[in-house]
């Protein structure tokens, strides 16, 4: 029997997730890994898709502060997402599930090209989707991307898994011990409080468009699974 609490999910994972212990790059083996928690996941009837970052190959900012024009730099950031979402796609479709990549920068020898209403359809049907390229456009981050397609998909929660950290909490539980963990919060409050859980423009399209957010620890097995059964687990956010 499935234990769904939601029926449309985005899962966003930060690009640093496909690299394992390596830090940088694709480790195949931890991406298989995300895979085969994905797939547990997608069993108990929830739509998926996917939007995967790119920091661990590449990130456009950084770059811009050695001196390289920002726009190009964060096309290269674009562009490593793909590979990221190439990756991803391999791993799940060698665990027996079906998938569509898209892109919102056009390369079609490798991926469809983002269209609103075929990415509906593919999880209608059962597909897990997952969003290369962020949103196309330089300025912007992979969380912004998430709170989008979110918003276009329709999707009832993004669930934003983590390397590391197992919620949100008001200062950086690495440094500070007595970093105090929130189990609820309101986007307001993450905007208003300078909580560093994703940008500000993400978060206000999360919550002009009434979309939750589940911030969790990905390094524990099974957290992609209890978060979309609705377990209390990590943070979440929700209203302003
Ligand atoms: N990026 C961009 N526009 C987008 C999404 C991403 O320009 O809509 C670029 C940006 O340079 C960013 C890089 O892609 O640094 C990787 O994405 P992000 O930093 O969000 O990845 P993550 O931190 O989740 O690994």
């Amino acid at each position: 029997m499935s234990n769904k609490h939601y029926k449309r999910i985005v899962l966003k994972l930060s690009g640093e997730a496909m690299a394992g212990d390596d830090k940088i790059g694709i480790n195949p083996i931890t991406v298989k890994k995300i895979a085969e928690e994905i797939k547990e996941a997608y069993e108990t009837g929830v739509q998926i898709s996917v939007i995967v970052g790119g920091g661990n190959i590449w990130r456009g900012k950084a770059a811009s502060e050695l001196g390289m024009e920002r726009a190009s730099a964060d096309y290269m950031g674009m562009l490593a997402t793909v590979m990221n979402a190439l990756a991803l796609q391999n791993a799940l479709e060698s665990c027996g599930v079906q998938t569509r990549a898209m892109t919102s920068i056009s390369m079609q020898a490798v991926a469809e090209p983002y269209i609103r209403r075929r990415a509906v359809r593919h999880l209608e049907k059962g597909r897990i989707v997952i969003f290369g390229g962020g949103t196309g456009n330089p300025y912007f981050s992979t969380d912004t991307t998430a709170a989008l397609r979110a918003a276009e998909v329709n999707a009832d929660a993004i669930l934003m898994a983590k390397n590391g950290v197992d919620g949100i909490y008001d200062s950086d539980p690495n440094l500070n011990p007595n970093a105090k963990k929130f189990d609820k919060l309101t986007f307001l409050d993450v905007v208003q409080k300078d909580l560093k859980v994703m940008d500000s423009t993400a978060a206000t399209l999360c919550m002009e468009n009434d979309i939750e957010l589940i911030l969790f620890n990905m390094n524990q097995e099974g957290n992609i699974k209890r978060a979309i059964e609705g377990q209390k687990i990590g943070t979440t956010v929700k209203g302003r």
